[in-house]
């Protein structure tokens, strides 16, 4: 089911259900009462990633707070996709656009991963979270993903669920359609690997080929930037495999 675009979304990270009193944040009230300017008796939607999202009805019981009180369900809540999202940390800019991207794009779990030729230092996990939220918010996304501490990539490799089919984005593939490639998976469980700005290492290739978990993909002709060839991946594994089929 598709989210209600016209009224605001915002997460909360309390229970929901119908009758609570929830107290909106400091960032919350700066939000709803200067931004928005939202006035007493204002619906909205409120999700927290597990009890689906609620319309909620707003009220300023004084001049400095605002309460949200959820009315009834309007979605259920969802599963969390199949689909992981692993990246090795970029510039914080791109970073940003590239984690909001994935929610966007629908993946389930954000696991950045430390390989040789990393440049940005790994983001702090409270501006990832943020980022997730920001994304979740604006898309109507309710399975708010998941998102993990940063691992190198040999540790990842060697601690890796064999039932979960790795995707890699490998920028030194000589084909250029990954339709074929993608058409082959049978696993229902995915992960979507990309390099950073880099590249991978030529060891890192190498043990990424030689993995039999591991499906390489080529991107087409050109060299995508990293938050490019992450957007694209993500598109085409949606319509090839994903829940855009
Ligand atoms: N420095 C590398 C080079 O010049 O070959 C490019 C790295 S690219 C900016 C960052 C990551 O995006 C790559 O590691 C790869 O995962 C992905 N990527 C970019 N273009 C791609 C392509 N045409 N095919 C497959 N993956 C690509």
């Amino acid at each position: 089911m598709r989210a209600n675009y016209r009224l605001q979304r915002l997460f909360v990270d309390v229970d929901l259900a119908a009758g609570a009193s929830i107290e909106a944040d400091k960032n919350q009230f700066h939000y709803l009462a200067h931004v928005i300017r939202a006035d007493e008796g204002s619906e909205l939607l409120l999700f927290n990633g597990r009890d689906g999202e609620w319309l909620a009805r707003l009220s300023y019981p004084t001049r400095k707070k605002i309460t949200l009180e959820p009315v009834e369900q309007t979605r259920p809540q969802p599963p969390l996709p199949y689909l992981s999202y692993l990246f090795a940390p970029l510039k914080t800019g791109r970073m940003d656009y590239m984690v909001q991207k994935a929610v966007e794009m629908g993946v389930g779990r954000i696991q950045p991963v430390l390989t040789q030729h990393v440049q940005g230092k790994p983001a702090k996990s409270d501006r990832l979270r943020a980022n997730i939220i920001e994304a979740a918010e604006q898309c109507g996304v309710l399975a708010v993903p998941d998102l993990d501490e940063p691992v190198k990539l040999p540790e990842l490799m060697e601690n890796w669920d064999a039932d979960r089919r790795l995707i890699f984005c490998d920028e030194a593939d000589e084909h250029q359609n990954p339709v074929t490639a993608l058409g082959e998976i049978k696993e229902k469980k995915l992960a979507l690997l990309i390099g950073p700005e880099g590249g991978f290492s030529d060891e890192e290739r190498a043990l990424l080929h030689e993995l039999p978990f591991v499906t390489a993909i080529p991107l087409g002709p050109r060299i995508l930037r990293a938050d490019t060839a992450a957007v694209a991946a993500l598109a085409v594994i949606q319509a090839t495999i994903g829940d855009w089929k």
